[in-house]
């Protein structure tokens, strides 16, 4: 093997939470590279016996002679922590053992070579990339460095770093970290490309084992793509549809023999082993049945399965993804109509009804599946690892690529007013400015609090960070201005930029990713709330609005009656009135921060009413 490396080319790696897959550009195409076993996928799965470590077809083969020690779903694990509940859900399902390391870590524990071991996430991860890069470098006959490795798009910034650190594990140069769907459309582009003319909406619709992702993009003649829109589920997929086979074999174990056997971890898995096989089976065929010898306490299972009663087990679960379909299109302001092409990916859509479901969705509309569903994103990796490494093929060199940012930036106005710079789900590179006001006389400096969420009130949102621009000249109210300009580079680095401009100074803050930024559960818990609290939202600003109208009014009010020449219009009594009324309001709203929608109008009428004279 030609240890120097520089010369081999820079490979893609899809590390899937079941199955991975790699591949190279190579013979001026990209190739999908077969592991040792001679499959184009490998099951991401390490096993630890009494004195080997087996990875992929190997470890998942053995597994269920040896359920404790092979560990699969690494995935699921990777950058959570111990005590996340959906961690907790599914320490309850896998046959192995998962303990809470140190800064509550989740670590897997195991017996290898008559020891007990404890490894991260992490490591496991890397194993199974590290068997990517073996089977590449036996493909390519060169030590293999470089890589670009893809994540599910919704994965939030600290599971996207613990999947960076097992490609470092593992001895890969991780050279960009590309979102699933987006490989899945780069494959499908360049694939199609005779297909594509001017500009066509895509929606990658990728159902694997253990997630769910679904993007609106557009592909654009050359090679453009640009991501419009991100939305899914990092817990919904086929282990899932499994579990529910399983569930349902249990309940069934329970009210044949009276035995409860969810305690039993053996029978688990060799349940859910065999409840992935029928669920495979029910995809071609309309029934089949699982056989389990010995499974609890002696007792011999046998269960029968129809491809309707998957079927209905699964029916909320598969409902579900077209819920999450439907916020995508919504994200992307997308009728389904507009939606040009819909490609398939994961191995989950091979599932006839969710095909279907799919298929109704889009009025009947041919869903593609040009694309290998367990191909495509390794596909797309290698096609952006080849660019980036300086392929000079035109097809590969014109690929551009284009992410948004998943929740909407602002700054916070007088009375928690959020007021959106860029708005969720906007391309970036971008950058926005936006011109704000004094809110008082001879205001001299003010705060900029930056917030990233979907709320009215600035408050409900995330404070990203906050700095003060002072040294505006003194003036009256509304009349000094200043610029908020916020940018965010290609790697979703945001710098927020206030200047007066009056004057010309300037201050900048730096926020970058992992410093103050969201989980992906706040993200989710956020949107979601976002929904629920709408209505509550729009009181507020109905509130906040009618607020400001009577600030307003009053700061008018008080300039009007300053004017040299009202006192020749009204009599002295009209003016005491007219001042008393504005002072009493001044004082009043003050006072009244949290005064409700109606009185606030009510005490503009009035004071309107009583200032009739100066209008
Ligand atoms: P991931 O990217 O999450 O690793 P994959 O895209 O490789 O997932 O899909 C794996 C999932 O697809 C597994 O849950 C597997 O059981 C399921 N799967 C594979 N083939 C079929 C099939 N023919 N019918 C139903 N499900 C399938
Ligand atoms: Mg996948």
């Amino acid at each position: 093997m030609d240890g120097s490396g520089s010369d081999a080319p820079a490979i893609g790696i899809d590390l899937g939470t079941t199955y991975s897959c790699v591949a190279v550009w190579k013979h001026d195409r990209i190739e999908i590279i077969p592991n040792d076993q001679g499959n184009r996928t490998t099951p991401s799965c390490v096993a630890f016996a009494d004195s080997e470590r087996l990875v992929g077809d190997g470890a998942q083969n053995q597994a269920p002679m040896n359920l404790a020690n092979t560990i699969f779903d690494a995935k699921r694990l990777i950058g959570r922590r111990f005590s996340d509940s959906k961690v907790q859900e599914d320490i309850k399902l896998w046959p192995f053992r998962v303990i809470q390391g140190p800064a509550d870590t989740p670590k897997i524990v195991v017996i290898y070579e008559g020891q007990e071991k404890a490894f991260l996430a992490e490591e496991i991860s890397s194993m199974i990339l590290g068997k990517m890069k073996e089977t590449a470098e036996a493909y390519l006959g060169k030590v293999v460095k470089d890589a670009v490795i893809t994540v599910p798009a919704y994965f939030n910034d600290s599971q996207r770093q613990a999947t960076k650190d097992a490609g470092t594990i593992a001895g890969l140069n991780v050279i960009r970290m590309i979102n699933e769907p987006t490989a899945a459309a780069i494959a499908y582009g360049l694939d199609n490309k005779s297909d594509i003319v001017g500009k066509i909406n895509v929606l990658v619709f990728d159902l694997g084992g253990g997630t769910f992702d679904v993007s609106v993009m557009t592909i654009e003649e050359g090679g453009i793509f640009e991501v419009k829109a991100v939305t899914g589920d990092t817990h919904l997929g086929g282990g899932d549809f499994d579990n529910r086979l399983v569930d349902h074999c249990v309940q069934e174990f329970k009210r044949r023999f009276n035995k409860d056997l969810s305690g039993n971890r053996r029978a688990l898995g060799r349940l859910k082993f065999a409840c992935e096989k029928a669920k495979r089976i029910l995809s071609c065929t309309t029934r089949t049945s699982i056989e389990l010898d010995y499974l609890h306490e002696g007792i011999d299972f046998l269960m029968k399965f129809t491809r309707a009663k998957f079927e209905e087990l699964n029916m909320d679960l598969f409902n579900r993804c077209i819920e999450i379909l439907e916020t995508c299109l919504s994200d992307a302001k997308m009728k389904k109509s507009c939606i040009d092409r819909v490609i398939l990916v994961g191995g989950s859509t091979r599932i006839p009804k969710v095909q279907h479901m799919l298929q109704d969705f889009f009025d009947g509309k041919e869903i593609c599946k040009s694309v290998n569903p367990d191909e495509a994103v390794a596909y797309g990796a290698a096609v952006l690892a080849s660019k980036l490494s300086g392929n000079i093929d035109k097809s590969v060199q014109e690929v551009l690529l284009h992410d948004v940012t998943p929740l909407s930036l602002g700054v916070e106005l007088i009375g928690e007013v959020f007021s959106v710079v860029i708005p969720r789900n906007t391309g970036i590179p971008t950058s926005n400015a936006k011109e704000y006001v004094t809110t008082y006389d001879n205001q001299s400096s003010i705060d900029v609090k930056v917030y990233q969420g979907e709320r009215s009130r600035s408050t409900d949102n995330h404070l990203l960070g906050e700095f003060t621009i002072s040294g505006i000249p003194p003036a009256p109210k509304g009349v000094s201005r200043v610029t908020k300009c916020f940018e965010i580079d290609a790697n979703g680095i945001l710098t927020v930029t206030a200047s007066i401009i009056s004057t010309g100074k300037m201050k900048k803050l730096i926020i970058s990713d992992g410093n103050g930024r969201l989980t992906k559960e706040e993200i989710e818990k956020m949107v979601s709330d976002a929904e629920k609290y709408k209505l509550a939202d729009q009181e507020f600003k109905k509130k906040a609005d009618a607020y400001n109208a009577l600030d307003d009014c009053l700061y008018k009010l008080k300039n009007k009656i300053k004017e040299s020449n009202i006192k020749t219009r009204v009599s002295l009594e009209v003016l005491k009135e007219m001042e008393k009324a504005i002072a009493e309001t001044t004082i009043w709203l003050v006072d009244n921060y949290a005064a409700p929608f109606a009185e606030l109008l009510h005490m503009k009428a009035h004071l309107e009413f009583v200032c009739k004279p100066l209008f």
